[in-house]
């Protein structure tokens, strides 16, 4: 049987009625609350084991590839490993690609050219996909801290209104600034960590960006694309645990839910975002820390 989703508190102040102007901001972002777990391929997951058609090849990354943190070039083509796989009945507040039910993210583990892990995205219809593929097993010399441990995920639909996003909307964060310095000395409540933006690995809603807000735009239409996965090396920080740990956590130590495993360059993410006009969605990624 599947577990309950995760229940995150409701945010402790009415956000909308102190900030107003934040209403028509509001995004759904889908928290995946990872947690360590045996999933199979026919459950959401993550790092855990894909839905893959047994008749397509498993996805291999020949692109320029780095040891972690080093000069050494990574020679070898390296097979990509899951990242996440997420079925809609998870994901009310994502729309999905038409057709499909089922997305699955993998990336090479090894660093790239603008040093993080290569994510790649795919949709699928889950009843077409017949006999599955076993994934192969991991690189030899894939480094471990980006190669994510299985995890059941407890997906939590949550509500968000700009972090990094606000900053550079430079009118309206002057027009806030005054409540949200009196809302932190009337309750000790910060906008960014305790307000805006969910932490840890999610769909849609905004970004966990860890340093400032960057949005590609679709090589394709010249559009901004839309945010469809963050994925963090942690879930809570010093601040964030105050407000947004889930009911089912609470007396847990805040920290010890790092339960992928993935160090991604002391807090940083891996954000991977789609075009969805144009024809089969592509994507872009941004890596921070
Ligand atoms: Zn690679
Ligand atoms: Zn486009």
């Amino acid at each position: 049987m599947k577990p309950a989703a995760f229940t995150t508190p409701p945010r402790p102040v009415a956000v909308e009625e102190l900030f107003p102007e934040l209403a028509p901001l509001r995004r759904e972002a889908v928290r995946l609350h990872p947690r360590a777990g045996d999933p199979t391929r026919h459950d959401s997951s993550v790092g855990g084991p894909l839905l893959w058609p047994a008749d397509e090849p498993w996805p291999v990354c020949d692109e320029e590839h780095w040891e972690v943190e080093s000069d050494v070039r990574h020679e070898a083509a390296v097979p990509c490993v899951p990242v996440a796989q997420v079925f809609r009945a998870d994901a009310p507040a994502v729309p999905y690609s038409p057709g499909t039910d089922l997305l699955q993210v993998l990336w090479c583990p090894f660093d790239h050219e603008d040093c993080a892990p290569l994510p790649l995205v795919r949709w699928r219809d889950s009843a077409a996909v017949g006999a599955a593929l076993p994934a192969p097993p991991p690189h030899p010399g894939a480094p471990r801290e980006h190669v994510p441990r299985p995890c059941a995920v407890r997906p939590e639909v949550v509500t968000e209104y700009p972090d990094a996003d606000l900053h550079q909307n430079r009118d309206l964060y002057d027009a806030l600034r005054n409540r949200l310095d009196q809302l932190e000395r009337d309750t000790g409540l910060l906008y960014e960590p305790h307000l805006s933006v969910a932490p840890g690995i999610k769909l849609g809603g905004y970004p966990g960006f860890c340093q400032g807000a960057w949005w590609p735009d679709c090589a394709g239409c010249g559009q901004r694309m839309e945010h469809l996965l963050t994925v963090a090396d942690h879930e809570y920080d010093g601040e964030t645990w105050r407000t947004w740990l889930p009911v089912e956590d609470e007396g847990r130590v805040p920290g010890a839910d790092a339960v992928p495993g993935l160090e991604l360059g002391g807090g940083g993410g891996v954000y991977v975002f789609e075009c969805r006009t144009c024809a089969g969605r592509p994507t872009a990624h941004y890596f921070d820390s």
